[in-house]
């Protein structure tokens, strides 16, 4: 079942390989080396499972599949000791999805069905069903659809009873079932005796994308680009529509593609002393070595020296001449000497009780991959605001990237849509109307140091580089688990606030930060919305697993009490929307978002505390969305759909970045087309 996925995360090492240098892997991993990580489904039976999973620091993706046993299964990125120690009643997944529990339903009564909606699309791998229905037995029930589709087709499948945080949502199919031909009347029937029967409509059948009048540009994106690559591309629109665009550099400065240079001495756990220095790698850190000697006669004392850049450290000795400095002992030393370079700690959480051997020197390392003219330097964020009026007079849309470094896809998303909007200007009607009517805010990628990471040393990186973790977790072997989870900082629904989805742990793939928009990435993106009250709409564009989302993201856990639903009015807008939306998506190759992952995030995928689109809406009056580029691919030659990854061939990401440019500039139409009411 998983046999792409697996392939493609080979694939993704061969385009690494392609873009940066090779690392300088070390030929046997050592304790000072990060463990490697896989991508893998895992199979998660309830909410207090998925709670564990959280809290042990799992990096999971976007990619959330209810099943038919209650389960969930999610895409996680995990080392090998992870996969060894997952949370209690978390396993691996196996090939296969499990059959449902069949127990007889002992309802006395007979259960109320009602259909919630039954669609059918057709995407280019043919006609799919989609049903989404519930029964006053709740979970209880076991429902089965049976379909009549036009020149006699039928068919019949179970669908599953979608359970989240012990709330019943609902049952639907696992994923859209595949049909001969056009459903047309489906009847769903209970194991409680109950039934219903509807008519199937079409999805997303959105209004048709506005009609682009011969001679449209589009195809502009050739590569995954590191983020000087994306800061260029915006700079060099700038200059070339100098009267359509302007230049925005955001006022935080990220902390930089940089790190402090670390060496691991000595035989972790007992006898192991990391040591760090006080200046970045880039900066002098780099420059720094570290020995251990013996002085190689008796009772001398442990003693400390600094020498130009390296550090001497000399062990105590017994009456016999050996070594007799524990770890702790040697630790307290270089801490004592003033003005030393570097800090001194123990490993991890041991005591440092051990004896230190002798040791040759070592050159500190910032372990950073990126070619010597990748800046090292704080980052400075760029947006590119587009139109013909450009003084708050028109509805601003913001359309953000690459919060999540690993994210390949989502820049090329903003970035051809930029193209598309100013090289069509001078030729097309219909986007000439959409620079008359909207001002539009385009940042390719939020989070630069991150995706510098991503890019040169560590592919699977989500986060932003900042470290936060104390000394016991911040030995050079974690380095690939620190950072903030960008889209975990912002001020609404967040972790502090007690909302579920984000985690205090340092090392954990969704660590909220220690605080409330502590990081410059976050503060640069409500600075936007602060910046430009016209902004109305966004989008945040992240991957994968072809998901289309708006407001409440996040609950708390305990009732499972989401953030306040927004208007019934509200939210058949953000409906009507999001069906046009996803009409001018699958007009590029086919890929229909599937109707059960349209909707509120806490509906569709999960609770993200502290998530971005929640605070612009509920702060700003930002009609917030998500995309999660990157739908599954239909296999026909197994019958089932599979996940395409972060980084995939780029003949994939790059088919991904045309529909969802297309989705885009779909939102920018209805954003010209929006009335303040
Ligand atoms: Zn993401």
């Amino acid at each position: 079942m998983h046999g792409l996925r697996a392939s493609t995360v080979v694939l993704l090492i061969a385009v690494t390989a392609f873009l940066a240098p090779a690392p300088s892997i070390p030929a046997v991993a050592g304790p000072a080396d990060p463990e490697p990580v896989s991508l893998v489904t895992l199979s998660v039976p309830d909410a207090a499972a998925m709670e564990r999973l959280v809290a042990s620091g799992a990096d999971l993706t976007e990619r959330v599949r209810p099943q038919a046993d209650g389960s969930v299964r999610v895409d996680a990125v995990l080392t090998p000791s992870q996969l060894a120690a997952l949370p209690e009643g978390v396993t691996r997944a196996a090939g296969q999805a499990p059959r449902a529990a069949r127990e007889a339903t002992t309802a006395t009564q007979q259960d109320q069905v009602v259909v919630e909606r039954a669609v059918w699309f057709k995407s280019r791998d043919g006609y799919f069903l989609s049903v989404e229905a519930s029964s006053s037995a709740a979970q209880a029930a076991t429902l089965t659809v049976t379909w009549q589709g036009r020149r006699g087709t039928t068919g019949r499948a179970e669908m599953i009873a979608y359970v989240d945080a012990g709330a019943y949502l609902g049952h639907q199919f696992s994923t859209p079932v595949p049909a001969a031909d056009q459903p047309q009347r489906i009847t769903v029937t209970s194991t409680g005796g109950g039934k219903a029967d509807a008519r199937v409509k079409e999805w997303p059948d959105g209004e048709r994308p506005d009609h682009t009048g011969r001679g449209y540009q589009k195809d502009f994106v050739t590569q995954y680009m590191p983020p000087a690559q994306l800061n260029e591309r915006i700079k060099a629109l700038h200059r070339q529509f100098p009267k359509l665009t302007d230049l925005i550099a955001l006022p935080y400065r990220t902390n930089g593609y940089r790190r402090h240079a670390q060496a691991l001495i000595g035989t972790p756990p007992g006898a192991a002393v990391v040591i760090t220095s006080a200046a970045y790698g880039s900066e002098g850190g780099n420059d720094l070595s570290v020995e251990l000697v013996t002085p190689g006669t008796p009772n001398q004392p442990l003693r400390v020296t600094v020498n130009g850049k390296l550090i001497t450290v000399s062990l105590a000795t017994d009456g016999s001449g050996a070594a007799v400095s524990t770890a702790a002992q040697v630790v307290a030393a270089v801490n004592a000497v003033p003005g030393i370079p570097v800090r001194a700690s123990l490993y991890r959480t041991d005591p440092g009780a051990g004896v230190m051997a002798p040791a040759p020197a070592v050159q500190l390392d910032d372990f950073l991959n990126a070619p010597a003219d990748v800046s090292r330097a704080p980052a400075q964020v760029l947006a590119l605001r587009i139109g013909e009026r450009r003084d708050g007079s028109r509805t601003g849309v913001l359309a953000y990237s690459q919060e999540h470094a690993r994210e390949w896809v989502t820049p090329l998303v903003t970035i051809e849509a930029a193209e598309r909007l100013l090289r069509n200007h001078a030729r097309d009607r219909a986007t000439r109307r959409l620079l008359e009517r909207t001002d539009i805010f385009i940042v390719p990628t939020v989070n630069p140091d991150g995706a510098n990471y991503s890019f040169y040393d560590f592919n699977s990186q989500r986060k932003n580089m900042t470290n936060h973790c104390p000394a016991q977790q911040s030995d050079p072997a974690l380095r690939n688990t620190w950072g903030v989870d960008v889209n975990r900082n912002y001020a609404v629904g967040s972790l502090t606030d007690g909302y579920f989805g984000a985690s205090a742990n340092c090392q954990s793939g969704t660590y909220a930060g220690p605080g409330e928009h502590s990081e410059p990435e976050s503060r640069n993106v409500i600075w936007l919305a602060q910046k430009y009250p016209n902004i109305r709409f966004a989008m945040n564009v992240h991957s994968y697993g072809g998901f289309f989302m708006w407001p409440p993201g996040a609950y708390k856990l305990d009732g499972r009490v989401t953030l306040p639903r927004p208007t019934e009015q509200e939210l058949a807008y953000f409906l009507r929307s999001a069906r046009t939306i996803e009409q001018a998506i699958a007009a590029e190759r086919g890929t229909v978002i599937w109707p059960q992952q349209t909707g509120p995030v806490t509906d569709v995928l999960y609770s993200a505390a502290g998530n971005s689109a929640d605070e612009l809406w509920y702060d700003y009056g930002v009609y917030g969305w998500d995309f999660e580029v990157g739908a599954d691919l239909w296999n026909p030659a197994t019958g089932t759909w599979e996940g395409v990854g972060f980084q995939p061939p780029f003949e994939e990401g790059h088919a991904e970045a045309m529909e969802f440019a297309s989705g885009l500039i779909s939102l920018i139409g209805i954003a010209a087309d929006y009335r303040e009411r």
